[in-house]
C-alpha cells in the first residue's frame, strides 16, 4: 500500500475499533503460537497442527500441519451493509498426521464446518477456528474443509499506522476489500499470512444491475432463474490472502492494452469513468517504464479498481490494484506516485512475496523506491533530496519504529517501512553503483518470481550479483540502532534522537 495521500478526514470510531482489536487479539495463553510442529514420520500418531506460524509480528497468523491448494469462495452478496450467506471451501494437503487443525477466521457468524463432507467439531478461540475432524487426517493426503457462515460486509478493524481501517469496505452501492495486513480472516477462513499463497476461485452472486469483480480472470457470468447474476473469477496464480480483491458495484469495465498485448481492465464506478480517465490511461506507460527496470510484468493482466470510498490509501491487490477515487481526482504528480507505487508492488510484494512481516521493508521499500525514481523524472521531487531528508530522520525512526527489518506490531506500516526502507536500497545503490544495482533488482524479481523471499535472501542475492559480500554493509542498515554513513555523501547528517 501507499502512504502518499491527499489530505483527508478520519478519527471516527478509532477508539472503539482499537478496543475491538485488543479484545480480539487477547487469546488464551495455551494458544500462544510457537513454530509449526516438528516433522513427523508417516506412522507418527496424529497430533494437532500448530495454531500459527510464529511470525515475529503476528505469531498466530497462518497455521501448521497442512498446505492450502485452493480456496473457493461462494458469496451470495445482497447490499453494501447487509449480512449475506457465504461458504468457503479449502482444499488442502496434510503435512503431518492431524488430529485437529486451525484456520484463521474472524467472520462474524459461523454456521457449519465439514471435513471431507462429514460434520467436524469447530471451536472459535479468538481469531482461530479450531477444527477437529471426525477421523484424523493422514499425512500427505488431500482433504477438503467447507465452512459456512454469515459474512458482514461492514466488518472492519483499525490500525494506528498507515493502514487505518481494513477488512470489508462498504461503498455507496457495493463493496471493496482492504485485507492488508491480516484482515482477510474477516472475509474468509484461511491461512492469513503472506507466506501462505494459494489460488482462489471466486463465485459471487449479485442482484441484477450490479457487477462483481475479483483478481484474476473472469471465467463465467450466468444469469440465475431468480434474476441474480453469478460471476466466477479465477486468480490464475496463487495469491496471498492480504492481496485478494473482490468488489461489487455499478461498474464499467474499461479495457485497453499494455506492452506486449497485456490486457488491462480498469473497473470503474459508472459515474467516475470520465473524471478518472486522464490518469488511468497512463497505466500502459507506467508498465513500460517499470519493465525497463524490472523486466516483464509478472502476471497475465492488470487493472485499476477505482474505489468509491474515502479510504486514505491504495492497495496492491494482485492484478487489480485498489485506488481510492481521491487519488485520481487530484494533481498529476500525486496521482502518478500512487499509481506507480501500487504497480511496482505487482513485481515486489505480489509476485515476489514476503516470507515474514519483518520482511515488509522489501515490499514497501521497493515500491517507494520506484515511485520516487519515476516521480523525479515526471515533475516530482528530487530523489536525492528526499533521501537526504529521510537520512536526517533515520535514527529517530529507528528509535520510534524499529530498524527497517525489525518492525514491531504497532509500527509495522510506519514511515520506516517506506522512505526509511527506500533509503537502504538507495545506500546499496550508492555502494555498488547504478549498473550493478540494476542487475541486483532484475535478478531479485526474476529469481523469486512467484515465490516468497526473506531479507536474508535479498542480502545473499545482492552479494552474489555484486560479486562481494554485502552482509557486513547491509546488516547495520537493516538491523542497527544507529544509521550508518551514506556512501559518497559524507556531508549527510543524522539528527539526534528526541525523546
Ligand atoms: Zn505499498
Amino acid at each position: 500500500m501507499s502512504t502518499f495521500r491527499t489530505p483527508r478526514r478520519r478519527a471516527r470510531l478509532a477508539l472503539a475499533a482499537a478496543i475491538t482489536v485488543a479484545a480480539a487479539l487477547t487469546g488464551p495463553v495455551s494458544q500462544a503460537a510457537g513454530s509449526p510442529s516438528a516433522p513427523t514420520s508417516p506412522s507418527a500418531a496424529p497430533s494437532p497442527g500448530a495454531p500459527g506460524l510464529g511470525d515475529p509480528i503476528f505469531p498466530l497468523d497462518g497455521n501448521g500441519g497442512y498446505q492450502v491448494n485452493r480456496y473457493l469462495l461462494d458469496f451470495d452478496w445482497q447490499a453494501p451493509r447487509t449480512p449475506f450467506e457465504a461458504a468457503t471451501t479449502v482444499k488442502a494437503t496434510a503435512t503431518q498426521a492431524l488430529s485437529r487443525f486451525d484456520l484463521d477466521f474472524a467472520g462474524n457468524t459461523l454456521h457449519t464446518v465439514t471435513v471431507d463432507g462429514t460434520t467436524a467439531t469447530a471451536v472459535r478461540d479468538g481469531d482461530e477456528l479450531v477444527i477437529t475432524p471426525a477421523k484424523p487426517l493422514a499425512k500427505g493426503k488431500p482433504f477438503t474443509v467447507k465452512v459456512t457462515y454469515t459474512a458482514d460486509p461492514t466488518q472492519t478493524r483499525h490500525r494506528d499506522d498507515a493502514i487505518e481501517d481494513y477488512g470489508w469496505i462498504p461503498t455507496p452501492d457495493g463493496t471493496v476489500l482492504y485485507p492488508q495486513p491480516n484482515g482477510a480472516k474477516m472475509i474468509f477462513p484461511s491461512n492469513d499470512h503472506p507466506s501462505q499463497r494459494a489460488p482462489i476461485t471466486f463465485r459471487i452472486t449479485t442482484p441484477p444491475g450490479l457487477t462483481a469483480v475479483a483478481g484474476g480472470a473472469l471465467t463465467g457470468r450466468a444469469e440465475q432463474a431468480d434474476g441474480r447474476v453469478k460471476w466466477t473469477y479465477d486468480s490464475e496464480q496463487p495469491v496471498a490472502t492480504q492481496l485478494a480483491q473482490l468488489a461489487i458495484g455499478r461498474f464499467t469495465f474499461v479495457d485497453s492494452t499494455g506492452p506486449h498485448g497485456l490486457p488491462i481492465r480498469d473497473v470503474v464506478p459508472d459515474d467516475l469513468v470520465a473524471s478518472t480517465e486522464q490518469y488511468r490511461k497512463l497505466t500502459a506507460d507506467h508498465i513500460a517504464w517499470l519493465e525497463e527496470r524490472l523486466g516483464p510484468y509478472p502476471f497475465n493482466r492488470y487493472g485499476l479498481l477505482v474505489g468509491d470510498t474515502d479510504l486514505g490509501v491504495a492497495l496492491e491487490t494482485q492484478t487489480l490494484s485498489l485506488i481510492p477515487k481521491a487519488d485520481l481526482l487530484g494533481d498529476r504528480v500525486g496521482a502518478e506516485r500512487n499509481l506507480v507505487h501500487e504497480l511496482t508492488h505487482q513485481w515486489t510484494g505480489d509476485s515476489v512475496g514476503i516470507k515474514s512481516w519483518s520482511d515488509l521493508w522489501l515490499s514497501e521499500g521497493h515500491a517507494r523506491f520506484y515511485e520516487r525514481l519515476y516521480s523525479q523524472a515526471h515533475g516530482g521531487d528530487s530523489f536525492e533530496a528526499t533521501m537526504k531528508t529521510a537520512y536526517a530522520s533515520h535514527d529517530q525512526w529507528r528509535h520510534d519504529y524499529g530498524a527497517p527489518a525489525e518492525p514491531t506490531e504497532p509500527n509495522l506500516f510506519k514511515r520506516m517501512r517506506y522512505d526509511g526502507s527506500t533509503l537502504v536500497l538507495y545506500a546499496l545503490r550508492e555502494k555498488v553503483g547504478q549498473e550493478t544495482f540494476g542487475r541486483i533488482e532484475r535478478a531479485w524479481v526474476t529469481e523469486y518470481r512467484g515465490k516468497i523471499a526473506s531479507t536474508q535472501d535479498y542480502v545473499d542475492l545482492a552479494s552474489k550479483v555484486a560479486g562481494q559480500d554485502l552482509d557486513g554493509f547491509l546488516h547495520p542498515w537493516l538491523y542497527g540502532a544507529k544509521t550508518p554513513p551514506m556512501p559518497h555523501h559524507p556531508d549527510w547528517v543524522v539528527n539526534p534522537v528526541q525523546g
